[in-house]
């Protein structure tokens, strides 16, 4: 929430409680102290700097009056979200943070020994602007979320011999009511920054969840589709992930086995133990894993001994490339030969051409997704297809 002040408006009072956060976007301010002898003028601050936010982690009122010095416009931040994302920090930045708090407060006792309003080290934000957009953005998207403005998009994913539709990957699309269609490639990366991602997740699995109800109810032979959903680095963090996974496939009536979590390589590999765990507890379960955008993220290959998975997807920067390529086609052919070996199932992602769907084929690659065959469909087209796939109209490359 924004606060415009005019020059002499007060943004709080020194001995009030601490509500709430502050970042100023534009404007200057004084922060002043009132004592016996009069007024001091502490430190001014300007575009950039934050304010009040020791208050509410120290749980202390407010140190000092802040007062408007031109107009101004400041960025509000709730304690609640301050507090969440505080507690959510690793433990160790946590215990740094505190550390600092109780140095910067020993700090100022021993300074100013007569002084008990003596003003707080001044914090100074190097890119404010940036995370005052992501704070935006991601307000926007929780909002955006409760209003409907979120949907997710199918987009197959065949068997590149038959062209028969074998599954599909859950896409996320946004619709924001000023700003129009945003790409995920925009706004996801902010909400994995911003801790929100959680949400996100949650929200396609629950509609992957129903599409694929859907589907299945249109066949028998639709009991073999899957479902790709990506999940983030965090929600692998999430212990109870896994349990979260288990009500909804049961809730949907669904088999684990349809669902696979498509996770990119550098998510994967700086994995902690809860995330370990995570991914056990998942493949124990009967979800497949696959990784996301392989080749791209990732030198070192020795986390693939490790870890369980069940598939990986050969990123469109090699797969969509290898036709025209020859380092793009030695490398998708090795990355073909390395699925083989692995046991798991290798997808080519983002094939455009009959010539690039030719060269997969001829490197043995089994599986593809791209514009070629299907762009991302809304479900209602993706059952469409489906159903005329049942009825024996599938497309051939
Ligand atoms: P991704 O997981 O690698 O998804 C594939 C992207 O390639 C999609 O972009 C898809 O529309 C695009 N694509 C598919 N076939 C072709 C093709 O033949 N040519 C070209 N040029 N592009 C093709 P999209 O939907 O814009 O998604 C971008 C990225 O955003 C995804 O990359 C994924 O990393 C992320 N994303 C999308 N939805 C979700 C979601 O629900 N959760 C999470 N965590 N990430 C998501
Ligand atoms: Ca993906
Ligand atoms: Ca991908």
């Amino acid at each position: 929430m924004e606060i415009i002040l005019q020059p002499g408006d007060i943004l709080y009072q020194e001995g009030s409680p601490a509500e709430c956060g502050y970042i100023i976007e534009t404007g200057d301010v004084m922060l002043y102290s009132d004592h016996t002898g009069g007024r001091i003028d502490c430190e001014q601050r300007g575009a950039g700097s934050i304010l009040g936010e020791l208050s509410i982690l120290t749980g202390q009122p407010r140190k000092v009056t802040v007062e408007a010095m031109t107009p101004c416009r400041i960025y509000k931040i709730c304690p609640q979200k301050i507090m969440q994302k505080y507690q959510s920090l690793d433990p160790i930045l946590r215990a740094c943070i505190e550390t600092s708090i109780n140095f910067t407060a020993h700090f100022n006792a021993r300074a100013h020994p007569n002084d008990q309003q003596a003003p707080m080290a001044p914090k100074t934000l190097k890119n404010a602007e940036m995370l005052i957009s992501q704070i935006k953005i991601e307000e926007d998207m929780l909002t955006g979320l409760e209003n409907d403005e979120f949907s997710m998009h199918y987009q197959p994913i065949v068997a590149i011999e038959s062209g028969n539709i074998v599954g599909a990957e859950a896409l996320m699309r946004w619709r924001h009511p000023q700003l129009g269609a945003v790409s995920p490639d925009k706004f996801i990366p902010i909400a994995e920054n911003m801790g929100s991602i959680n949400q996100l997740t949650d929200f396609a699995l629950e509609k992957a969840c129903e599409a694929l109800h859907q589907a299945y109810s249109l066949h028998p032979d639709a009991a073999s589709l899957f479902m790709s959903v990506n999940v983030s680095g965090a929600d692998l963090g999430r212990a109870d992930f896994p349990d979260h996974l288990a009500h909804l496939m049961d809730l949907h009536d669904l088999a684990p086995q349809c669902l696979k979590l498509e996770v990119t390589e550098t998510a994967l590999v700086p994995t902690g133990d809860t995330s370990k765990t995570v991914l056990k507890r998942l493949r124990d379960f009967g979800c497949g894993i696959s990784i996301d955008d392989f080749g791209t993220g990732y030198s070192n290959l020795g986390y693939l001994k490790s870890l369980p998975l069940t598939a990986l997807k050969i990123d469109r920067a090699f797969a969509g490339d290898a036709y025209a390529n020859a380092v793009s086609r030695g490398i998708v052919k090795m990355l073909v030969g390395l699925g083989r070996e692995l046991g798991v199932d290798v997808i080519a992602e983002g094939l455009e051409t009959v010539d690039d769907v030719n060269t997969l084929r001829s490197l043995g690659c089994c599986y593809a997704q791209g514009y070629y065959f299907h762009k991302p469909l809304i479900l209602d087209d993706y059952i469409q297809q489906l159903s005329r796939q049942f009825k024996g109209k599938s497309q051939v490359a």
